[in-house]
């Protein structure tokens, strides 16, 4: 109501924001403008920062798209000069991104069963003498990835989607970050039935606390994840726990990546450097983007900050232009793959995902989709195949893609396609344009 009839005069709002019914409005503003939380994946599938777009073209108003990382697809927007550039000259407060240094963990020398170097562990003492905080960045909530039967050879999985549960030892619990199933750990292997047999697979931050505190058993170490600062009055407590030196050691998942400022704070240590949103188009660019703005936490008060990155791949042109801090070299690259695979914004991409509580209703609805797929010459259909996530809630999923140039129409060729479908009310289909992630 506020917002039509002119009251109020600067709105700071969510994706929803957008729908609202403006009466003036004059300027529209998209923070962090290459987050891909934009893209709302469930129900109606949107990208608000391109509806934004839109709605400024409507109202013929500006448009200011910001990030300190914009987007592969933003930048080519530039490239084409549909879209100007403003650079800020300087960074907030005259800070200077701190050193970034590489560690091969192939030369590591690191000890069996264990994630931390011999220099990085070397540069917490340092850091630690100085009485200043260091903070090691862990990708991973939890205490491992993964169950793993050493009997039979399978993995703990949720029986609602076909992905490993997660062992949280903290809560006792196994738990799948899709569905939000849990269940309590056991020591028997759900599979063959066999004791004893179950190991942790890949480090989360429960898992890098203990080895921490193995090394450091005097020092004050505090884990940060969505597990342990669970709404906002939580994260203001930590904040000024940690600004009054009431910690040592910080362990955290991405949830420091931005935002907070710890004077003290001057080493950051990014354990493994190598993980990366594998289902994902826009995965090396998310990781770049995580890992620059975790690096940025050290050193941004008064005190110098440095930061190390452990990889077994230090030739990865991720790692090379992150070392260089040069993001400019990253997205160059990253666009030429780009370019190379007519992936966007270079061609266009639909994804189809149908899904279905049925398989056999399933298979037999994409067969159906897969006769009466359109043939043309300057596009194709892929598919369709099981989704990387086949069971997804409860439902099992396949996905088409429909991969076309710049020149074609491809959402007339989707429409076209979908139109003439029987309609089938167990089965449920989503379309997604430009698809982001291809879980
Ligand atoms: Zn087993
Ligand atoms: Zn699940």
């Amino acid at each position: 109501m506020a917002a039509g009839n002119g009251n109020l005069k600067v709105i700071i709002g969510a994706r929803s924001a957008l729908f609202l019914p403006f009466n003036n409005l004059g300027l529209i503003i998209v923070d962090e403008e290459h987050d891909s939380s934009y893209k709302q994946e469930e129900g109606v599938i949107y990208n608000a920062r391109d509806m934004a777009v839109v709605r400024a073209k409507l109202h013929n108003i500006p448009i200011l798209l910001c990030s300190a990382t914009p987007s592969l697809e933003t930048l080519n927007n530039v490239n084409i000069k549909k879209y100007s550039l403003f650079k800020l000259q300087k960074r907030y407060n005259q800070m200077v991104m701190p050193d970034i240094t590489v560690v091969d963990m192939k030369e590591s020398g690191v000890k069996k069963d264990k994630y931390l170097s011999e220099v990085m562990l070397d540069k917490i003492t340092k850091t630690l003498a100085k009485k200043e905080q260091a903070l090691l960045f862990v990708n991973k909530r939890g205490y491992a990835s993964a169950l793993y039967c050493r009997s039979c050879g399978e993995k703990e999985t949720c029986p609602n989607c076909s992905v490993s549960l997660v062992e949280h030892r903290s809560k006792k619990l196994l738990s799948c970050h899709f569905c939000g199933f849990s269940k309590k750990i056991s020591n028997i292997c759900s599979t063959c039935k066999e004791e004893d047999t179950l190991i942790s697979m890949g480090a989360g931050v429960e898992r890098i606390f203990d080895e921490v505190k193995e090394y450091y058993p005097d020092k004050r170490i505090v884990i940060l994840s969505s597990d342990t600062i669970n709404s906002h009055k939580k994260a203001m407590e930590m904040v000024k726990q940690i600004n009054n030196y009431e910690y040592d050691i910080l362990i955290g998942t991405q949830i420091i990546s931005k935002g907070y400022n710890f004077p003290l704070l001057t080493f950051v240590g990014i354990v493994d450097a190598d993980f990366s949103y594998s289902l994902d188009l826009k995965s090396s660019e998310k990781t770049w983007q995580i890992l620059y703005q975790v690096a940025g936490r050290a050193g941004r008060d008064k005190l110098a900050g440095e930061v190390m990155l452990q990889s077994y791949d230090v030739k990865n042109a991720l790692i090379e232009s992150l070392i260089k801090k040069d993001y400019d070299l990253f997205i160059q690259k990253e666009n030429d793959l780009r370019k190379s695979l007519e992936f966007p914004p270079f061609g266009k991409l639909i994804a189809v995902i149908v899904s279905s509580k049925n398989q056999q209703e399933l298979e037999g609805f994409c067969k159906q989709l897969e006769t009466l797929q359109p043939k043309g010459e300057k596009f194709e259909i892929l598919g369709p195949a099981n989704a990387p996530i086949f069971l997804l809630r409860g439902f099992f999923r396949k996905r088409f893609l429909i991969k076309s140039s710049l020149s074609v129409n491809i959402q007339s060729i989707a429409r076209k396609w979908l139109l003439d479908l029987q309609g089938v009310s167990s089965i449920k289909i989503q379309i997604d344009v430009d698809p982001i992630s291809f879980y």
